[in-house]
């Protein structure tokens, strides 16, 4: 099936370009990623610790806002 006088080029796994396709193709146990999807999921895992880190500034203001209440009801 592999030539190993020809081996087929390294793909990424993700968007399927080829190494001469992209600036860096890293590779792994079982398959390669590229740069780009590496900035990807680089850029998906940054807007999740910032939807976490707005949650958590959301409660913190509202705990701020429930201690801070001129007439606390309870
Ligand atoms: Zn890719």
């Amino acid at each position: 099936m592999s030539d190993p006088a020809n081996p087929a080029p390294l793909v990424c796994g993700f968007c399927a370009k080829t190494q001469s396709e992209v600036k860096k193709l890293i590779a792994g146990h079982k398959g390669n990623i590229c740069d780009e999807c590496t900035t990807l999921c680089m850029s998906i895992l940054a807007v999740e610790d910032l939807t976490r880190f707005g949650l958590m500034v959301a409660e913190a203001l509202e705990y701020v806002a429930e201690q801070t209440k001129p007439e606390n009801s309870n």
